[in-house]
């Protein structure tokens, strides 16, 4: 086998006919999971057509299916043998298995009226219950969406209740096995995919039960639907069972060991799998009970393959995930074949290969990228060449003579001896960082004392979270630019006279601190990774983050820098308008983090302080430019949170330091904001006071304000903001419902540290319910303060 030298790296494709001989033979290759979206987004198209009643029912389902039908076949292509049938959803997977096992929560189905509309809404049930509404049907409360383990994947928290399980829906495996019977014109090798009992219950939400005293009556469900797959002739069935990543208590080990030697799998073969994280300490726990293989990430986190084998059964299938299906890197194929030969020559066919995950977190085809550069070019792997890279080392692995196929050793290395990656500069400031670099000079109360002298805000100050309503006009001032159409100066005015517009209304309205509006920003990170030198952006790249909903996340690859000043000139713009102060609006290093795809030869918390001192030279240069407050959003933090609960602190500590990085250099008299835009904190207080932020503003409106019960253990130390009005809905909230809400408020934070502000920034809203609103807001904050 040869390994080529980083300069020439190999082309994938003409491998492919090479391979096609040794189809069959020794192992197979096989994948967990493909992107559903399509290469150019087509299933957010045909979704949002059918919702804005544009598709008939007949039609979006019928481009759904032709959607699988390409999907499967880029893999087969691809080389991949046995392919994956149902991890395909219209809206998201878990919503999938909640239909399938017949559990959607009652107040769903109660509504249906007449027979043909509940034919009609087996499709319209699964938006009902993902977004609320639906073509047919009545509106709903939308079931909560929340992250899929450490991903920026959102999926459908299952909502189960005894009453629900017992109830006599029945289940329904109709889609997957037609799903199963249609790939059947790609291919015969097919398993199909479902999530297991125990990871199912462990992200559900349940009132007041205990979840695990549901499971028997879930168990009953799943046994059901084992059987019909059984009965239909299915033969592999991949179970997915990620929560085998965490550390699981006692309890839910018991759980777990029960329920699987009470299923009965029939004629089912059953490949247990588990991905984001090492699973080295529950293998105790499986390998006992009646599966028929094993599949293991190889790549979140290090883990003893061999010892894991040892431990299993002698004829359990071991499929290794060795690409990483959550990441953009071509893999390092030489080492990872190195690696592989021992293992193929002991197991021989016992060995399947797959990427680490599914491929539903990596974008789809490189191949459309034209504006990227070769070298970059030459580094990334995307769904569809992670599936050729799979074939390129089956190929290796199974050709006797193997010197006939080439692998390539790496991006790693040719990442490694670019200089483009390199910036001395940056790595010399980072490794110069000490423990006075984290940390503003002045402790909160000096602070406090300090801002209150110069910026002399009333008691209960208000304020909003930075975006105003995005209209058409300004997107379409901003396409315009990036297209050429106008001119530099010509864009400068446009944003300047809604950045104008935005501050005259703010004053009208009466706040207190204001914002310029951020009408120059698609996305918070995106606009920031623009300009930062080390981040790149592709065309096509995108990444589904829930329902239609697709994210194109920067590719941080280099060391990371600030070309210029990002955001000065708009800051000073606004404030150069008005006396009141006007925040400087700054992301923050981990959410820039969280929301990229991050180099792998760096650690993330050296990458989350590069991007810090590139923030930190920002707040510098907002400072001496007259902005005395900044707000620096950090949302992300607590989506970052590895899998494993042991690993929580040592993240959180890097986390919070990264952010306080980002701020330290801010004297006292400047005031540092942050905002989150969640309100189940609980577990991570601790981080969120170290943060030290001097304002804190967070969502809690939906919560109603229940989220501050847990400062009566543990005291919130600065000011906060608990968001007194849910800008996700565009109901105008009513004067006296908010000062109710800001009466619990003072409950938990005297009235000298609360803030009055909405939960999140307003960009999706419009003008005229955000006036409105924000004019309540500001009456219900003066009823108070003279009230106080
Ligand atoms: N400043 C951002 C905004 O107002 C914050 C967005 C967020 O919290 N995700 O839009
Ligand atoms: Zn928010």
């Amino acid at each position: 086998m040869n390994s080529n030298d980083a300069s020439q790296l190999t082309e994938l494709s003409p491998l492919n006919s090479k391979l096609n001989k040794h189809n069959g033979a020794g192992m197979q290759i096989h994948n967990l999971g493909f992107p559903r979206i399509g290469a150019k987004r087509e299933l957010k198209f045909s979704l949002e057509k059918y919702w804005r009643g544009e598709l008939t029912q007949a039609d979006f389902l019928a481009e759904c299916k032709d959607r699988r039908q390409q999907n499967w076949k880029i893999q087969h292509d691809a080389g991949i043998e046995c392919l994956p049938v149902g991890d395909f959803a219209h809206y998201d997977h878990v919503l999938n298995t909640t239909l399938l096992l017949g559990l959607a929560p009652s107040r769903f189905t109660q509504h249906t009226h007449s027979e043909s509309d509940r034919q009609n809404n087996v499709v319209d049930l699964e938006f009902r219950i993902g977004r609320g509404q639906a073509p047919t049907g009545c509106q709903c409360a939308a079931s909560d969406m929340t992250k899929w383990f450490n991903t920026n994947y959102h999926y459908i928290v299952p909502e189960l209740s005894a009453g629900l399980l017992a109830n006599n829906s029945a289940i329904n495996t109709d889609n997957l096995l037609n799903q199963f019977n249609e790939a059947q014109a790609i291919t015969d090798n097919r398993k199909a995919v479902l999530l297991g009992p125990i990871t199912y219950l462990y992200l559900s939400v349940t009132g007041h039960e205990n979840k695990l005293d549901l499971l028997p009556a879930l168990l009953t469900r799943y046994q059901a639907v084992l059987s019909t797959l059984s009965d239909a002739g299915v033969n592999w069935l991949q179970l997915d069972e990620p929560a085998l990543g965490l550390e699981l208590d006692n309890e839910w080990q018991q759980a777990f060991t029960q329920a699987y030697q009470q299923l009965n799998k029939g004629n089912l073969k059953i490949l247990l799998t588990s991905y984001f994280a090492s699973i080295d300490h529950h293998i105790d726990l499986l390998k006992d009970l009646p599966f028929d293989g094993l599949h293991i990430d190889t790549v979140a986190e290090k883990t003893d393959v061999n010892v894991i084998i040892e431990k299993l059964p002698n004829d359990w299938i071991i499929s290794l995930g060795v690409i990483n299906g959550r990441n953009v890197w071509k893999t390092d194929l030489v080492s990872v074949y190195q690696k592989l030969q021992p293992l193929y020559r002991k197991l021989g066919e016992r060995l399947w290969l797959a990427p680490s995950c599914s491929l539903l977190h990596s974008p789809v085809d490189l191949n459309q990228e034209s504006k990227l550069d070769e070298e970059f070019t030459s580094w990334l792997a995307f769904a569809k060449q992670k599936c050729q890279e799979l074939s390129l080392l089956k190929a290796a692995l199974i050709t006797a003579n193997s010197d006939e196929i080439i692998l390539y050793s790496g991006p790693a290395l040719a990442r490694c001896v670019s200089k483009r990656i390199h910036n001395s500069e940056v790595q010399t400031r980072v490794s110069a960082l000490s423990s006075s670099d984290f940390a503003r000079n002045e402790s909160f109360d000096a602070r406090k004392v300090a801002q209150q002298t110069s910026l002399n805000l009333p008691l209960l100050p208000t304020t909003t979270i930075g975006s105003f309503p995005q209209t058409g006009d300004i997107r379409q001032t901003r396409a315009k630019w990036r297209r050429n159409e106008i001119t530099e100066k010509e864009y400068t005015e446009l944003i300047q006279a809604e950045i104008r517009a935005t501050i005259e209304r703010q004053e009208k309205i009466g706040l207190d601190v204001l914002v310029h509006g951020e009408a120059e920003r698609n996305d918070m990170v995106e606009y920031f990774g623009e300009l930062l030198d080390g981040v790149a952006f592709t065309q096509f790249a995108w990444v589904q983050s829930y329902g239609s909903r697709c994210v194109k996340p920067p590719i941080i690859f280099g060391d990371i820098s600030r070309k210029k000043p990002m955001t000065v000139e708009w800051a000073r713009f606004a404030q150069s308008l008005t006396d009141k102060p006007v925040k400087g609006m700054l992301t923050g290093p981990v959410t820039i983090l969280c929301w990229s795809f991050v180099r792998d030869d760096l650690s993330r918390e050296k990458v989350a302080n590069q991007i810090a001192l590139a923030i930190s030279d920002e707040v510098v240069d907002l400072i001496d430019n007259g902005i005395e407050i900044i707000q620096i959003d950090e949302p992300a933090i607590r989506e970052g949170m590895p899998v494993k609960q042991s690993q929580w602190q040592n993240y959180l500590d890097w986390a919070t330091a990264s952010f306080c990085l980002s701020a330290a250099k801010a004297p006292a008299t400047t005031q540092i904001h942050s905002h989150m835009c969640y309100s189940e904190f609980n577990d991570i207080l601790p981080a969120i006071i170290a943060l030290d932020a001097d304002v804190l503003t967070v969502e809690t409106s939906r919560s109603n304000m229940s989220l501050l019960d847990a400062f009566d253990n543990q005291a919130y130390p600065n000011d906060l903001g608990p968001g007194v009005y849910d800008i996700h809905s565009p109901n105008v909230p009513e004067v006296d419902w908010m000062v109710g809400l800001l009466e619990k408020a003072q409950k938990h934070i005297p009235v000298e540290r609360l803030w009055v502000n909405p939960d999140c920034g307003l960009k999706t809203r419009g003008w005229e319910e955000t006036k409105l609103a924000l004019e309540n807001m500001v009456i219900a904050a003066k009823k108070l303060r003279t009230s106080t």
